[in-house]
């Protein structure tokens, strides 16, 4: 007998019969003597419809307004859950974040976790049922204030249940059939990961990837939880995230893309020292999150120089806002905006002691005709912009040219939008 934590995407409960499919697949499990908590988040697209009616009343919603309107979508689904579960004969009671005991920071739109506390879930199990939890929220107990935890949040709350109640494994369940060498949906070659290191799907899922979010895997790792990410519209295997093995480490786990980033550029801005610091300072206080940085020396003689950054296209105005009220300071000249990028990265934790391995990235995209308009690296990743445009081409290039393509069947993707 073990404890499992399953946790069921948006893509796995997106209508009712998904919802009875996934029942018998839990029913399955508890069926089989497991103790089985379930984790779920709102059905399909529900989330995205949410904000979107919320943007039909207000350009600019209160944060904690809309952190309520949210967690409703998942308080639909995990009690339907629940009725599906009785439906074939097995005790399920469905639970909140806050009675979860799921409790977070104050910071609305993407709280963090900072403890849970499972006796609710913990006693429903031990009578025998199956436990339910809505996935992406949690309460701050300081203002008591209903939270979410960012998009794709249920990821978190999975794993931090999983950790909360020592579960065996937590299983995450999606519309493909475990972590790809790039995502199924641009790439039909690519190949399923037996297993990947927290530390390489970190970096996948930090460049993009979002079959599993960045800070689901940092909790993981933290806490030792096993995560096996697999398909619920199959019974394939998927793949394991462990802890990394030396030996088997691969150079390039594989080719992540991001198509939500946006580039800003700052013209002629003065080569003295504290520009930089200044321009960083001002995003930084905007609440904005910068990702690559690109500046060159002045070109001889005119003591200016341009500075370029990435950042999540949905922080553009606010980041370009602030930086507007401090034209004049600072002493550039123009601001350019451009939302029309994509990133791709190359993962892999053997790259560090393999040479060449850029050379190589740079002749894929130059023999497909893709311009590069920024570069970045890391001790195990690799990035480059290019236009939004030549982002798939650039993606299925690269994997070819790391022959990353599988030779079996192409990758299945099962359900969702993509959305
Ligand atoms: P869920 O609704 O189950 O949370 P998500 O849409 O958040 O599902 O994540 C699953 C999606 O992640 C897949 O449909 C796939 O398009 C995308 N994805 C991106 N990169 C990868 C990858 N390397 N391996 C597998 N899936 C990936
Ligand atoms: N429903 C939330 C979202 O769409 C959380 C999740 O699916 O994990 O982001
Ligand atoms: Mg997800």
């Amino acid at each position: 007998v073990a404890l499992i934590v399953q946790k069921y995407g948006g893509s796995s409960v997106a209508d009712a019969a998904s919802v009875q499919r996934v029942a018998a697949r839990i029913v399955k499990t508890r069926r089989a003597g497991h103790d089985v908590c379930v984790v779920v988040s709102a059905m399909g697209d529900t989330t995205d419809d949410l904000i979107d009616l919320a943007q039909q009343i207000t350009a600019d919603p209160p944060q904690r307004e809309m952190d309520i309107l949210l967690t409703a979508g998942e308080r639909i689904s995990m009690s339907l859950l629940a009725m599906a579960i009785h439906a074939q004969g097995v005790e399920a009671a469905s639970f909140t974040g806050q009675q979860a005991g799921v409790i977070t920071d104050a910071v609305h739109g993407r709280a963090r976790i900072i403890d849970v506390t499972p006796s609710r879930i913990t006693q429903t199990l031990d009578e025998g049922q199956v436990a339910i939890v809505a996935g992406f929220q949690g309460v701050n107990t300081e203002a008591n204030d209903v939270t979410t935890l960012g998009r794709g949040g249920s990821d978190t709350t999975a794993v931090a249940l999983a950790a909360a109640l020592g579960a065996d494994v937590c299983e995450i369940y999606s519309d493909v059939d475990g972590v790809f060498t790039a995502d199924p949906r641009v790439v039909p070659t690519a190949r399923k990961l037996k297993q990947i290191s927290y530390e390489a799907v970190l970096e996948m899922a930090a460049s993009g990837a979002k079959v599993l979010i960045p800070r689901c895997v940092e909790y993981a790792r933290r806490f030792d939880v096993p995560v096996h990410v697999r398909s619920s519209f199959s019974d394939l295997d998927g793949t394991l995230v462990t802890k990394e093995d030396p030996m088997e480490e691969p150079i390039i786990a594989g080719v992540a893309h991001d198509a939500s980033q946006a580039k800003v550029t700052l013209v002629d801005v003065p080569d003295v020292p504290g520009k930089a610091a200044r321009i960083f300072e001002v995003v930084a206080a905007a609440g904005v999150n910068i990702d690559m940085i690109v500046q060159n020396v002045s070109a001889s003689g005119t003591g200016r120089t341009d500075v370029s950054f990435t950042l999540p296209a949905a922080d553009g105005r606010t980041a370009t806002t602030a930086l507007e009220a401090v034209r004049d300071e600072v002493g550039y000249s123009r601001l350019v905006y451009d939302d029309t990028i994509g990133k791709l990265s190359l993962v892999g934790a053997g790259m560090k002691s393999h040479p060449g391995v850029s050379a190589r990235l740079f002749h894929a995209l130059a023999d497909a005709g893709i311009n590069i308009e920024m570069i970045s690296t890391s001790e195990i990743r690799l990035s480059v912009v290019t236009g939004a445009g030549d982002l798939a081409d650039a993606v299925r290039a690269v994997h070819t040219a790391f022959d990353l393509d599988s030779d079996q069947d192409e990758a299945v993707v099962y359900g969702g939008t993509g959305r």
